[in-house]
């Protein structure tokens, strides 16, 4: 689940183990992303019908929005088994051939990460895909062979933060290629109140709804303010959410009216005041922050371009009107900021 700071990596073994429980198993729990969910249910069915494993899909976009989530339910609808990795975990081909040969007919192998696979691995996972066949070379020098080695017919399920970075020939690989997109508040809501029900705390519907709309249009951010709202209510005596609590909630947690936390605030800070608003480079920006180019491009600045509060230029980064205005800085003297 990527190596993301607070924002996206599963931290703590409670957390995991909330994030497994709360996992929606079916297409019928899996709120909103309407066309990917409909494309995939027909792709599935005649997949079904034809006695086939589900050509491979490719999912890609930012950490939390239910990549590995979808990985999971594809088999599960389609009724096979899963193995789940992640592109950095196989190093050697060895490691490939050994999750390769473990698959029986159908099952989906899930490589997160796989923009981070490496090449040498990456060169055996083609045939794997294409026909189903590994080449494997014995021994080196003098003696060396390869042998070939079918592998039952599988569905590669890949999902990565950064489809940008994938080789072409990974890339055509995917018969399908899906993009997953930013939650609005309204779906978020139901996303909150599922998970409460199966967490056993009750939430009103203005808590699940303040809860929504800061949560950066992602699942997991949404799910892991529930539980820290949760413990707010607890100490207050009872398991429920009301409005009040949540708000209390957001503001312990520095997450402002408009759902920016920490770091979103820093960064179009230094934007503005160190930069005078860009265009600067993302690798300067990051120093400027103390955090790494690849989690900036990643996981915070897909969110602050869609919000419209940077833009990305060949030049380098740009902070829009929207980010002077929503930071109650004046464009003309920049000093005068409330930061
Ligand atoms: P990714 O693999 O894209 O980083 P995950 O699939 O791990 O994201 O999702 C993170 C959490 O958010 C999961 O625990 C899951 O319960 C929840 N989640 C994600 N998408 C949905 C959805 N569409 N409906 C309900 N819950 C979701």
């Amino acid at each position: 689940m990527g190596k993301n700071g607070a924002l996206s990596s599963a931290s703590g073994a409670g957390e995991v183990q909330f994030e497994e429980q709360i996992r929606p198993a079916r297409f019928g729990d899996f709120a909103g992303q309407k066309k990917i969910v409909e494309n995939l249910k027909i792709f599935i069915a005649a997949a079904r019908e034809r006695d086939d494993a589900l050509d491979h899909v490719l999912l890609s976009g930012p950490p939390g929005l239910g990549k590995t989530t979808l990985a999971y339910i594809v088999a599960h609808e389609m009724g096979v088994g899963i193995k789940a990795t992640s592109g950095p975990v196989i190093d050697k081909p060895g490691n490939l051939a050994g999750l390769l040969t473990s698959l029986e007919k159908g099952d989906v192998l899930f490589i997160d990460e796989i923009h981070r696979l490496n090449p040498a691995v990456e060169e055996y996972l083609y045939s794997a895909m294409e026909d189903f066949k590994l080449d494997i070379m014995l021994d080196s020098g003098p003696s060396a062979r390869s042998v070939q080695i079918a592998i039952p017919p599988f569905t590669l399920v890949g999902a990565t933060t950064r489809a940008g970075l994938l080789t072409a020939p990974l890339r055509a690989r995917f018969g399908i290629n899906l993009r997953l997109d930013y939650y609005s508040a309204e779906l978020l809501e139901k996303i909150v109140q599922r998970a409460s029900r199966i967490f056993g705390v009750e939430i009103e519907k203005d808590g699940a709804f303040e809860i929504a709309r800061r949560s950066r249009g992602t699942p997991r951010i949404a799910n892991r303010l529930l539980r820290r709202a949760r413990d707010f209510a607890q100490v207050n005596g009872d398991l429920h959410i009301s409005k009040n609590i949540a708000k209390r909630t957001l503001e312990a947690l520095e997450i402002d009216e408009y759902g920016l936390d920490e770091m979103d605030k820093r960064l179009i800070s230094a934007l503005i005041e160190k930069y005078r608003g860009g265009p600067v480079g993302v690798a300067t920006l990051a120093m400027a922050v103390g955090e790494e180019p690849d989690t900036i491009e990643e996981v915070y600045e897909p969110y602050l371009i869609q919000e419209g509060y940077i833009m990305r230029t060949p030049r380098g980064r740009v902070a829009t009107d929207l980010a002077y205005e929503r930071f109650g800085i004046d464009k003309a003297d920049p000093q005068s900021s409330l930061f």
